[in-house]
């Protein structure tokens, strides 16, 4: 049966008809559908987890079960999971255990950049790489079986086009139907990492290695084109596609397994043809592998290693290299021309409740213009980690100073006071961003004596993903509902006495809170509640601004509502887009009380 699927959508139907049994995972771009595809197949228990370390824990241990476990995350999740990654590379499984690394290049949807197959030479695990939907889905029963052939996690690596991009896939196979019964088996020597145990599984992870050498170089989905010899691409992943298109006449090997890399496969090919060149987004990996067998190769010197490719990109690249004729030559490839797009600032949704504390911390905090040295008394540092709030960073907001990885605000913060700046510090962080990794830090401050103010843009979902749900909401992937956990008693549990909830639309009572907080000597915690308006049913009649008492100061610009645009230089609302009393923080700032709600 043929169907169009995402790569991501494949991801989910391979593993389903592999046999997975438990499939879990945080959501995070280009990742997050792999589990929500999943979550709506019957068999198969699904779970957003807390974080990818949690995800990755609950995998191993199904695993240790003996049933057949996914774990998905994008690739920056991968550095969170990397200590159970680790563990259970040393451990190895019993049923398989297959993890799904998602990575963004050119970083549409994230804080950096970073090329996670050398993850898998790093933790000595094997990973394959799909080249299309197809390739996918065929993909995951190779990973399970692999797995458990070779007592080993196993990574599936994917990018942003091969996860997000739809294509036609024949699914061939139906669930496996002899599915392993959950048991454990006590196997200290196996589970149990105390030295005398990890030394022995360490000799086994190198085995098992050297035996998969051997393995991927038979591997069927490594593909061997043979055409023009003069020219000899190697490639993988979504770069396979944009090689075959820009080099159509050219010899081409496609990589499935990347870590290992099939040796005697590519030493084949490369004595095939008169000159190799490799194709590759991001890190020279598999060039340098090459290398490393003293085969020569040219990559890097031509391909970008920074961002996606595409295959204009490419084309350019391989003329100026002269590897490909010039347009002026007598038979150039022309690529089209990609269609220009217009462009959009990245801004917070119309009626978004992180909009009124990010206002009121600019207005409070940020005085000196971020270009001069130092801060001026009475300022303070606003740490940020990444969410829908980052967006505050940008004008007219511009209301955040720092933004590392989710969590972070919180440690950065206790890290400036630590070191002896004078300004106090503020972290701020969402509620699903607080449950995946702040709390930590947040114990760290009641344990280590800070007074840093912690506010918790509390929107009561995971918005930047697409409104998973989180502990906090006690909203499963199936939409079960369980017991939410309550970030005050939380908070307060944890021995912060001046904690303080406030309505993410009044601006006066967060302006107040913040004041008596950051005035505080002791730690605090300001929730700032606020549904985020894409899950909110809330929505009231626009509201307008009467023309009469409008002076054009256009103070109501600098909350950075994309409802609220000039036009003949007159400040006005988009009815379209405006969420009515629903926010009201526009009101709240124009000092004519010109903006008042619609007459619906
Ligand atoms: S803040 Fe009020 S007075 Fe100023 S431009 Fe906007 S609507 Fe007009
Ligand atoms: S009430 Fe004002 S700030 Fe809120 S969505 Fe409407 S225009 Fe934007």
């Amino acid at each position: 049966m043929k169907q169009l699927l995402s790569g991501n959508e494949a991801i989910a139907l391979g593993a389903y008809h592999a046999g997975v049994a438990v499939a879990t995972a945080y959501p995070g771009t280009p990742s997050t559908e792999i589990l929500q595809s999943i979550a709506r197949l019957d068999g198969v228990y699904a779970e957003w987890a807390i974080n990818e370390k949690v995800a990755l824990e609950i995998g191993i241990g199904a695993a240790y079960a003996g049933v057949r476990a996914l774990v998905s995350m994008k690739h920056v999740g991968l550095n969170v999971a990397a200590d159970p990654l680790f563990a259970a590379s040393t451990t190895g499984i019993v049923g398989g255990l297959v993890i799904v690394s998602c990575d963004d290049p050119g970083e549409h949807s994230s804080q950096g950049e970073q090329d996670n197959r050398h993850f898998a030479k790093f933790a000595k695990v094997p990973m394959l790489e799909p080249t299309d939907s197809q390739e996918a889905y065929e993909l995951m029963e190779w990973a399970f079986n692999i797995s458990e052939q070779f007592d080993t996690p196993v990574l599936v690596r994917s990018t942003t086009r091969i996860s997000h991009c739809k294509t036609v896939v024949d699914v061939n196979r139906d669930r496996k139907a002899d599915l392993n019964e959950p048991s454990f088996t006590r196997s200290p020597a196996k589970f149990v990492m105390v030295p005398s145990n990890a030394r022995i599984r360490r000799q086994a992870m190198e085995e098992r290695i050297i035996k998969l050498r051997s393995y991927v170089d038979d591997f069927p989905l490594n593909e061997m084109l043979l055409a023009d010899r003069k020219l000899g691409v190697i490639s993988n992943g979504v770069a396979y596609q944009y090689a075959l298109e820009v080099f159509r006449d050219a010899s081409h090997l496609k990589l499935v397994t990347i870590h290992p890399i099939p040796e005697q496969l590519i030493r084949r090919f490369a004595n095939e043809v008169e000159k190799l060149i490799v194709v590759e987004e991001l890190d020279p990996y598999i060039e340098d592998e090459i290398r490393r067998l003293g085969i020569p190769v040219m990559g890097k010197e031509f391909v970008p290693i920074i961002g996606e490719l595409n295959p204009e990109i490419l084309e350019n690249a391989a003329i100026e290299a002269g590897i490909l004729p010039t347009p002026s030559d007598p038979a150039p490839h022309q690529t089209p021309p990609s269609p220009q797009l217009p462009t959009r600032r990245p801004q917070l949704c119309a009626g978004c409740p992180h909009v009124g504390t990010e206002f009121v911390l600019r207005k409070l905090g940020f005085l000196t213009p971020s270009s001069t040295k130092g801060l001026k008394k009475g300022e303070f540092i606003v740490t940020s980690d990444i969410g829908c709030y980052t967006l505050g960073v940008y004008p007219p907001l511009s209301a955040l100073d720092t933004c590392a990885c989710m969590g972070a605000s919180i440690g950065q913060a206790l890290g400036l006071e630590k070191a002896g700046v004078p300004n106090k510090a503020v972290a701020v962080l969402g509620d699903s961003t607080f449950m995946h990794s702040g709390i930590t830090g947040l114990i760290d401050i009641v344990y280590s004596q800070g007074n840093t103010t912690v506010i918790i843009l509390d929107n009561s979902t995971t918005a930047m993903t697409g409104q998973q749900g989180q502990p906090g909401t006690g909203v499963s992937v199936t939409g079960t509902q369980a017991q939410p956990v309550k970030l005050e008693k939380l908070a307060e549990g944890i021995g912060i006495k001046d904690v303080n909830v406030v309505d993410a639309f009044n601006l006066r009572e967060i302006e107040n809170t913040l004041k008596r907080s950051i005035e505080n000597d002791e730690p605090s915690v300001i929730i700032s509640r606020g549904v985020c308006i894409l899950s909110s049913k809330t929505r009231g009649t626009p509201f307008v601004i009467d023309e009469d008492e409008c002076i054009g100061c256009f103070d109501c610009l600098d909350i950075g509502c994309p409802a609220i645009t000039i036009s003949d230089e007159q400040a006005c609302i988009d009815p379209a887009l405006c969420v009515g009393a629903a926010c009201g923080v526009c009101a709240q700032v124009c000092p004519q009380e010109a903006i008042v709600e619609g007459r619906g």
